[in-house]
C-alpha cells in the first residue's frame, strides 16, 4: 500500500514514513492511492474476532511496512480491557429498537480520541525505536486531543510533546486532566486566542520545512492518517455488533468538528462495509452542516466562531475535510489544489458545482444541526426515558440522528466523550452532577504545568528549540 497527496503530489509513500508526518510537503492530506475492499467472505471471518486482532487484520490491509507480528502485539497491547474497561472495547447500548449509543470514551482520558492515540503512542515508540530517532510532537486542541496525546505519549522514550490550546476556553476538568500531569517531556502551552489560533500556528511551524526537518517536528492532529485508521475499526466494531448477517445495512451518527471521526466512516464506507448513511451533526459551528445542504464551504472568522456547550466540535473550518472532497472530485489532485490552496486562502471557502454537491448522497452523508437548548433537551430526555446520561458532544449527534433518521433505518450513534468531561452542561441539564470514575478524583487540586503564550509562531518555534537543546 502507497499513500498519495490529495493536492497532487503522487509520490508514494509507505505508511512508516508518513506515519510521524502531519501534511505532505505539498500542503495537501495523505490518502491511500487505492481503499482495499472488504467482501462479505472477509465480513464473516471477522465477525467473531476480539477488537484487537479486528484492529489487527484492518491496519495490516493498509500497512506493509510493519511485521504482521509486530503489529498484532501492537494491536493486542492497546485494546485491552484494562484500557478500555470493557472486553468489547467498544460496547453498544440499545437506545430505542434500531437505534444505540457506541461507547468509544471509556480509555484512559474519557474521549473517542483514545481510540486512535493510544494506537499512535504505541506505533510512535515502535517505529522512532526502530529508527533510533527522537520526536517532537507539535499539537493543538480544543481540549480532548490534547489530553488524549499526552496521556499517550506520557514517558514515552524519544517523544515530546508540545501542546498548543486556547488560553481558558477548555472545561476545568480538561485543564486539569492535561496540565496536572507531571511527566517531562510533557509540555502544555496555553495561546491567547481561539482554537484555529493554535491549528494555525501548528501549520505555520509545519510548513517551514526546514525547521520541521532540523527540529523532527511530528503532529498527532487529527489530520495524522494513522490516526484516522486507528478509527476506521470502530465502525466495523459497532456494525458488527448492530447486525446479524453480513450484509445489512447500519447508519452511523457522527458529532463532528475537524471531520476527522466521520472522515474514518467515510473510509470504512469506502472500503464496503455495509454502512447506510453516515449522518454527520454539528454544533453552533456549522460550517459541515451549510457544506451538505448547500454546496457551499464557507471557512468563519475567529469573531464568528461561537464558544458552545459541545467545545469540542467549536471549528471554523474542518481540518480533514480536504480528504472527503478529493474523493468526492474523483480524486482531482489539481482541482482540490485550487479550492483549498487559493480557494481557502483568497476566497475563505468554496462553492462546489451542482453535480458534484449532489454525488455527497452517494457518499451517504447527510447532516444536521443541534443548538444548546437541542443539546440540554436531548441530554434531559435521553436520562428520563432511559436512565443514561451523555454528554453534550453525543447528544448533538443524537438529536441529529433523531431527526435526520428514516422509519426503519438502524442508527448507531457514537458517543464522544463521557459526560463528567463537561459536567456544567449536564448540571444545567439534569440538576446533578454526572459520575466521575474514581481513578479522576481531585485532579483538579493537582498542581499544573502550563506556560502562556501570545498567538506567535516564533515564540512557539523558540520554546521548542529550547527543549530540544536540553
Ligand atoms: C474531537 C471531538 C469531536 C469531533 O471529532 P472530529 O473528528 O474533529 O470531527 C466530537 N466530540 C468530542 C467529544 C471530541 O473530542
Amino acid at each position: 500500500m502507497r499513500y498519495v497527496s490529495t493536492r497532487g503530489d503522487a509520490t508514494p509513500r509507505r505508511f512508516c514514513e508518513i506515519l510521524l508526518e502531519g501534511l505532505a510537503p505539498d500542503g495537501g492530506l495523505y490518502l491511500p492511492e487505492r481503499y482495499p475492499q472488504v467482501d462479505v467472505g472477509t465480513l464473516a471471518r471477522w465477525r467473531r474476532l476480539p477488537y484487537a486482532e479486528l484492529a489487527s487484520e484492518i491496519l495490516s490491509l493498509f500497512i506493509d511496512d510493519i511485521p504482521a507480528a509486530d503489529l498484532r502485539a501492537l494491536c493486542e497491547r492497546t485494546y485491552t480491557r484494562e484500557r478500555f474497561g470493557t472486553d468489547a472495547i467498544v460496547p453498544l447500548r440499545p437506545l430505542e429498537p434500531g437505534l444505540w449509543i457506541e461507547a468509544l470514551s471509556n480509555g484512559p482520558t474519557l474521549a473517542f480520541k483514545d481510540m486512535a492515540m493510544q494506537l499512535l503512542g504505541g506505533l510512535f515508540e515502535y517505529e522512532l525505536g526502530r529508527r533510533g530517532e527522537r520526536l517532537n510532537i507539535l499539537g493543538a486542541t480544543s481540549g480532548d486531543t490534547g489530553s488524549a496525546a499526552e496521556y499517550a505519549m506520557r514517558g514515552k522514550a524519544g517523544v515530546q510533546v508540545f501542546m498548543l490550546s486556547p488560553h481558558g476556553r477548555m472545561s476545568p476538568f480538561q485543564q486539569a486532566q492535561m496540565y496536572s500531569l507531571p511527566d517531562a517531556n510533557i509540555h502544555n502551552i496555553a495561546i491567547e486566542g481561539v482554537f484555529d489560533d493554535c491549528q494555525d500556528i501548528v501549520k505555520a511551524v509545519s510548513s517551514d520545512l526546514d525547521f520541521k526537518r532540523r527540529y523532527r517536528i511530528g503532529s498527532v492532529n487529527s489530520i495524522n492518517w494513522a490516526r484516522l485508521l486507528a478509527q476506521v475499526v470502530y465502525y466495523f466494531a459497532g456494525w458488527f455488533q448492530a447486525t446479524s448477517a453480513n450484509d445489512e445495512r447500519v447508519s452511523f451518527a457522527v458529532p463532528s468538528g475537524n471531520f476527522g471521526n466521520v472522515c474514518a466512516g467515510h473510509i470504512a464506507r469506502m472500503m464496503g462495509l455495509p454502512i447506510g448513511r453516515l449522518l454527520l451533526a454539528t454544533n453552533e459551528n456549522d460550517v459541515l452542516d451549510e457544506f451538505f445542504r448547500t454546496g457551499r464551504y464557507r471557512v468563519r472568522a475567529a469573531a464568528e466562531t461561537h464558544e458552545t456547550s459541545s467545545p469540542s466540535m467549536d471549528i471554523s473550518k474542518a481540518s480533514n475535510f480536504e480528504r472527503f472532497v478529493f474523493d468526492l472530485l474523483g480524486r482531482d489532485g489539481t482541482r482540490t489544489r485550487e479550492l483549498f490552496g487559493t480557494g481557502l486562502s483568497r476566497e475563505g471557502g468554496f462553492v462546489l458545482d451542482a453535480a458534484a454537491h449532489a454525488r455527497c448522497r452517494g457518499f451517504g452523508f447527510v447532516s444536521g444541526r443541534s443548538t444548546h437548548a437541542d443539546r440540554l433537551a436531548t441530554i434531559r430526555d435521553t436520562w428520563q426515558r432511559f436512565g443514561t446520561m451523555i454528554d453534550p458532544h453525543t447528544a448533538d449527534g443524537l438529536k441529529v440522528a433523531r431527526e435526520r433518521r428514516l422509519v426503519d433505518e438502524r442508527v448507531v450513534v457514537l458517543e464522544t466523550a463521557l459526560p463528567v468531561k463537561f459536567s456544567s452542561t449536564l448540571v444545567e441539564a439534569l440538576g446533578q452532577e454526572p459520575p466521575r470514575p474514581a481513578a479522576l478524583a481531585g485532579i483538579e487540586s493537582l498542581p499544573r504545568r502550563c506556560e502562556v503564550l501570545p498567538p506567535d509562531v516564533a515564540r512557539v518555534k523558540a520554546l521548542i528549540a529550547a527543549h530540544d537543546r536540553r
